[in-house]
């Protein structure tokens, strides 16, 4: 997925067509969009970050696990979950860098973006993309050269979240602002991060 964080406003459509599509208890969330503002008077800026599984290439989440329940698809390299084996350890909601995940309380397994199996497995899009209103989501084949989000990488200069964790994340970003309050640079600088994400030193 591509996240064209210029064209994100903060709607949050995305955040609650996720948590219609999948009935996401109360206080969790398998995507979400923080809120950034920075800067001291008048340089001051406030954007938006999109935030979800990254669906990594080297995805922490999968070694640590006990049963094989996590695991990253061949066929397309989505990283699910098995339900039917998860035992809820919450091993791989620890290991994970991002705070992507959390043991969904009405089914008390692991939970977390699947990048909608089941829609795009029909040709669909995400919910999250269907919901965008601004088309700040894209989703497709990034094995395709020929596809909107290989261009898109191809053609802009892209971040990804903490790449110093080594994942490899496969959501790339357009324009965004990664500054957090955790940075070194909030000791100089007002910074105020709204988010979702339950441990916030996360990012
Ligand atoms: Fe696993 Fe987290 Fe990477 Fe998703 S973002 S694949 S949950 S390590």
């Amino acid at each position: 997925m591509v996240i064209d964080a210029r064209r994100c406003y903060g709607v949050q459509a995305c955040t609650v067509a996720c948590k219609a599509e999948y009935k996401v208890p109360l206080g969790e969330n398998r995507s979400w969009v923080e809120e950034i503002e920075k800067g001291n008077y008048p340089a001051t800026s406030r954007s938006f970050l999109p935030r979800l599984c990254n669906h990594c290439d080297e995805p922490a989440c999968v070694p640590v696990c006990p049963t094989g329940a996590t695991y990253k698809r061949a066929e397309d390299g989505i990283v699910v979950i098995d339900k039917n084996i998860c035992i809820g350890c919450k091993y791989c909601v620890q290991a994970c860098p991002y705070d992507m995940r959390f043991v969904n309380e009405d089914t008390g397994t692991a939970d977390k973006c699947d990048f909608c199996i089941h829609r795009v497995s029909q040709g669909l899009d995400p919910a999250c993309v269907e919901a965008c209103p601004s088309r700040a989501r894209i989703f497709g084949d990034l094995n395709d050269p020929e596809s909107e989000v290989s261009k898109l990488v191809a053609e802009n200069p892209v971040t990804v979240l903490r790449p110093e964790k080594g994942t490899e994340p496969n959501v790339y970003y357009i324009g965004a602002d990664h500054t957090d309050e955790h940075d070194v640079v909030a000791e100089t600088m007002y910074v105020d991060v709204k988010t979702h994400r339950r441990y916030e030193e996360r990012r």
